[in-house]
């Protein structure tokens, strides 16, 4: 094995939105980079998480509106229905063309991409070089970052190993849709299944723990989304737990403890969204001496673990679990390596959900900045009386601006409705440069727009929104 002594040689393992980031910024930059995928490129995001449910989640918005809304707005559609084949077509296409795009990028970038099982096999200090195995070959590296994501964490509950229970990973290869399931947890996959399968004609119970959907989200946020999914038909049981499942005579029998006693349903499929736990399984990491906590690689703001040299990025590392923040820990990862002081800063980290309406949030919620100690001053617009809401119908959310009373920088941003995930960047930037509702106030927002709503929350921060009816 030659040691090419110019160019620092940096391994990456697991090729997701981490890691394949990680490997163009570490090649920029001038690095001999070797990526490491055992499955597929893209990882998590691009293969079974972000982009296939997004690909699902459009097809049932337009069925959804065809069925609901085009007569209302003056378009005529004959029988509007769902061709289940063509999705899983036009998914698989979305997904390949991506993946495919991917590679080339990696490579046109002169990174060396490898498929294997990476096994990290060992480090020799004096001379800080790390060894890593992909079957008989074998890679020396000055530098390692480890990124290999998350899987499904599925509880022990009985019979939750029966066919007919299933993951995210499956719930987007089904030969059909469900004519009903049952979604075990609350959070933003439940929710995204649980509003695409309802829009595919599914019967959805969604059964949560807790005493609402979304627990990390704004509360109102939630319970706009709740709504809108208990009218389209899904069934929420909160404060519930699964005991056990067992096959009925149509499907999955499913008892539930809830806070009125106990309880049967019965669905095809049990889809169990509960959460997800950081995946490092058979990479040696341990013997490296790497610092765990809960499962999770411990790193500094670097994203440099406590063994110099090596750094982890992503899902094995944080509790965001979101691509875009894998992604710019990837290049925060790649631009340490190669000497630069780049460090991590999650306050502009944007939370997204692409249901309808869609909800994005950036900084903290009203509870979060007054339980930091924050005197808040909260501006609030519903999108009711939004021109553009109106024009769509998509008009059942809100805008909100979270400021310091004090300081009067915002603090945190929450959009129910419209393009919100996009319009999100709006306030992250704000977030970023410190901006107080007046600058969002001086920023002139296009008419008629949804954006304009982010304006007309931020007045009414100081309760001076034009569009706001004056209370007496
Ligand atoms: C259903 C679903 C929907 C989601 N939607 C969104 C969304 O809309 N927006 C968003 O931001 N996030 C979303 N996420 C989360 C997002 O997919 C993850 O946060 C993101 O993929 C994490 O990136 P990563 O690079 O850390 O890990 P991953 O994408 O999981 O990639 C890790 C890679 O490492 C590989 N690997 C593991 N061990 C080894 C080894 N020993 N050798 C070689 N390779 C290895 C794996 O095969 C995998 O490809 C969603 C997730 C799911 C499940």
């Amino acid at each position: 094995m030659e040691r090419n002594i110019d160019r620092k040689r940096v391994v990456i393992i697991g090729a997701g939105p981490g890691g394949y980031v990680a490997a163009v910024r570490a090649a920029h930059l001038g690095a001999a980079v070797t990526l490491i995928e055992k499955k597929a490129i893209g990882g998590t995001c691009l293969n079974v998480g972000c982009i296939p449910t997004k690909v699902l989640l459009h097809s049932a918005d337009l069925l959804s509106a065809l069925k609901t809304e085009a007569k209302r707005i003056g378009v005529l559609v004959d029988n509007p229905r769902l061709d289940w084949t063509a999705l899983m077509k036009r998914k698989a296409m979305t997904v390949s063309r991506l993946v495919a795009g991917t590679l080339e990028l990696v490579k046109s970038n002169g990174v060396e991409y490898v498929e294997g099982i990476a096994v990290i096999t060992g480090k020799d200090a004096s001379r800080r070089v790390f060894t890593v195995a992909v079957g008989e070959r074998t890679f020396e590296a000055d530098a390692l970052i480890i990124a290999t994501g998350s899987e499904p964490d599925v509880p022990d509950t009985p019979g939750f190993d029966l066919g007919g229970v299933i993951t995210s990973d499956e719930a987007l290869s089904l030969d059909a849709p469900p004519p009903s399931i049952a979604i075990s947890g609350g959070g933003v996959i439940g929710m995204e299944f649980a509003a695409a399968f309802a829009s595919f004609g599914a019967r959805v119970t969604v059964i949560v723990t807790s005493p609402e959907v979304l627990r990390s989200v704004d509360p109102e946020a939630a319970v706009i989304l709740r709504k809108t999914l208990e009218k389209k038909g899904v069934t929420f049981l909160t404060g519930s737990t699964i005991t056990g499942v067992t096959r009925g005579e149509n499907g999955l029998q499913i008892s539930i403890e809830t806070t009125s006693g106990s309880k049967q349903i019965e669905a095809e499929k049990l889809l169990v969204a509960k959460g997800r736990r950081p995946y490092t399984k058979g990479l040696g990491i341990e013997a490296l001496g790497v610092n765990m906590a809960r499962g999770r690689v411990v790193t500094d703001a670097h994203m440099e673990t406590n063994v110099p040299g090596v750094y982890a990025i992503g899902d094995c590392v944080n509790s965001y679990m979101l691509a875009h923040v894998a992604s710019r820990e990837g290049e925060v990862a790649a631009e340490h390596i190669m000497g630069h002081n780049s460090t991590m800063d999650y306050t502009t980290t944007p939370g997204c959900i692409y249901t309808s309406p869609e909800i994005a949030s950036v900084g903290m919620t009203e509870r979060e900045a007054e339980s930091k100690g924050h005197k808040i001053s909260v501006g609030k617009f519903p999108l009711s009386t939004n021109g553009k809401s109106m024009i769509t119908g998509d008009n059942a959310g809100m805008m909100k601006v979270i400021a310091d009373g004090d300081t009067k920088k915002i603090l945190g941003v929450v959009m129910v409705g419209g393009p919100a995930t996009d319009m999100i960047a709006e306030a992250a930037l704000a977030l970023h440069f410190g901006a107080t509702p007046e600058d969002l106030v001086q920023t002139i927002h296009a008419h008629p727009t949804v954006s304009e709503a982010v304006s007309e929350a931020a007045e009414n921060v100081f309760g001076l929104s034009p569009h706001t009816p004056k209370k007496n």
